[in-house]
């Protein structure tokens, strides 16, 4: 399956905890399939117990969750769309609602 989520493109969470969640990717790990998207699946950073102290508002930082739980927010119709490619060399992608390329 290829990856067909790249960096800053607008998905919306469509399973798992944050579920209708819309945000920003922010990092694409293809060989795990996954992707970093801002403000989605925050899990609060481990503390070290002397850190405590310093650290009293708990961080959260975003895990990378797994490309089948989010869909691309479609630029031109603003729905979340499956993408699509002309053909196997063509590296653009478009969108399968409304037609128009993303890239
Ligand atoms: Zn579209």
């Amino acid at each position: 399956m290829k990856i067909k989520i790249k960096k800053d493109d607008n998905v919306l969470v469509i399973a798992g905890r944050d579920k209708g969640k819309k945000g920003k990717v922010i990092a694409v790990y293809p060989d795990a399939n996954r992707v970093l998207i801002a403000n989605v699946n925050l899990r609060k950073k481990t503390i070290r117990q002397q850190d405590q102290m310093m650290d009293k508002n708990f961080a959260e930082r975003e895990v990378p969750i797994h490309i089948s739980n989010v869909m691309v927010i479609c630029p031109h119709c603003k729905k979340p769309a499956r993408l699509g490619r002309r053909s196997e060399e063509d590296h653009k992608r478009y969108c399968r609602k409304c037609g128009k390329d993303i890239d």
